[in-house]
């Protein structure tokens, strides 16, 4: 017996590959936090202590991600260098986010429309929310409100270095991408800034490589704080509404992408699951995908996707493709207005998809992020400003655990792009994707 666990301790430690470590740990979170939430009174000093081990992982990899961005732009695009190029890949990823997210909205929609959990949950809704998280999301409302005629200006950078130095990536995004273009066009004299960039985007890389080393602990301790907040209870009170958002983000995850790799290329669905399912468990852990954008990227490029292609739709795929947060939006909204007995017309219906489409895609990919800006989808449905408060405290209450699912949605679905966009230009090799014991060091 001794020797059996033994051995089965040394597997776990070598034998076995990081994604089931990583695996492992999220199960070990969910089971551990289940158990702290349930005795809290006795645990909270250790919660607390797990708290900071699970921030100082987030944090490290959120410590790569700007000096990664900026590289990985300027790196790639000044290699497409034809500009004709950059824009037949930016007219394909549109094309492709767009079709990925509007799957999303009209899935949540149905389900919601079908299955109906928003009746006779109204008495559950408004106990749920204290004062102190109305005040919050009261805050919250007022500011998007206020925000919503600047959504398109905000996407252009006054000053690139103070966008840099707060970290707002969709400005960065929109510099990076028109000064990378501009260095493709002037030729040799590019060469000290792109080396520059080149050695920034590989030592980003090395050290994704070394924090790679901490993430079962690291996503161990982020479940484990996480599920202890809310605790596995959750499932059994509110159990039609969660089994909505799931099973949409279920067909989205396994019908949507794999139809859309079959429809759109020739990349076997199996081994690209496999390519990027470091990338999908960090994403669950840490529930952002601007976290897990060093990871995405590491993945992909291991397995055979060009960098050109890589370094274009990943960054701007983690802040803009946010197809698992539209669905979450359009199920949630429409489920409030159940709960609060308004029946939305067709063209209500309609508007609440469009709204979540560009709610979502102006959203950060960070923890929470998707929640705060869903308020600019339940504007103008005909609830009251008390509903509005309540509705939107009850999402808050529950966000963390469909957060963890809507985020790893939204990471797969920037692979699935890339993937299909890498096969059309030929820009993947597929040996690499089809050998899964093979990979590319990217340094
Ligand atoms: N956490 C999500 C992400 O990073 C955004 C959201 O809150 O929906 O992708």
């Amino acid at each position: 017996m001794k020797l059996h666990l033994q051995t089965l301790f040394v597997a776990i430690g070598l034998g076995i590959k990081r994604n089931w470590h990583i695996f492992l740990a999220i199960i070990a979170g969910i089971l551990l936090g289940n158990f702290f939430h349930e005795h809290s009174d006795t645990w909270v000093p250790f919660v607390k202590f797990l708290n900071i081990i699970g921030q100082a992982f987030i944090r490290v990899i959120q410590m790569v991600v700007i000096p990664l961005v900026c590289s990985a732009i300027v790196v790639g695009i000044s290699s497409i260098g034809d500009s004709k190029q950059i824009g037949k890949f930016g007219k394909k990823m549109i094309l492709y986010y767009a079709l990925i997210t509007i799957a999303a909205v009209v899935i949540g929609a149905f389900l919601v429309l079908t299955f109906k959990p928003g009746i006779g949950v109204q008495s559950y809704i408004s106990q749920s929310s204290s004062i102190e998280i109305q005040n919050l999301v009261n805050n919250a409302l007022m500011e998007q409100r206020g925000q919503l005629g600047n959504i398109f200006l905000d996407m252009i950078p006054q000053n690139p270095i103070e966008s840099l130095a707060k970290g707002e990536m969709i400005p960065i995004i929109f510099f990076a991408l028109i000064f990378s273009l501009a260095l493709s066009k002037i030729g040799e004299i590019n060469r000290p800034i792109v080396s520059f960039f080149e050695s920034v985007f590989a030592a980003t890389m090395k050290v994704t490589d070394w924090i790679m080393v901490f993430a079962a602990p690291g996503i161990f301790a982020l479940t484990t704080v996480a599920v202890s907040n809310f605790g596995l209870s959750i499932f059994t009170t509110i159990t039609k509404f969660l089994a909505v958002i799931f099973i949409g983000l279920g067909i989205q995850l396994f019908v949507v992408y794999p139809l859309m790799l079959k429809f759109f290329s020739k990349v076997p669905v199996g081994n690209f699951f496999t390519a990027i399912i470091e990338a999908l468990l960090v994403a669950f852990g840490t529930a952002s995908s601007s976290a897990t954008l060093p990871l995405t990227i590491a993945c992909c490029e291991k397995r055979g996707i060009s960098h050109k292609v890589c370094s274009f739709v990943l960054p701007l795929g983690a802040t803009l493709n946010m197809d698992g947060t539209a669905l979450f939006q359009t199920a949630a909204v429409i489920f409030l207005t159940q709960a609060y007995g308004i029946t939305l017309e067709p063209l209500q219906i309609i508007q609440v998809m469009l709204l979540a489409i560009i709610a979502s895609s102006t959203c950060a990919g960070i923890l929470g992020a998707g929640l705060i800006t869903i308020a600019l989808v339940l504007n103008g449905l005909g609830l009251t400003p008390q509903q509005l408060v309540e509705g939107f405290a009850f999402l808050f209450a529950i966000d963390r655990v469909v957060d963890m699912t809507r985020t790893t949605v939204n990471v797969a679905s920037d692979a699935v792009v890339a993937a299909i966009i890498a096969d059309n230009e030929n820009e993947i090799d597929y040996d690499l994707l089809n050998n899964t014991e093979e990979y590319k060091e990217i340094i």
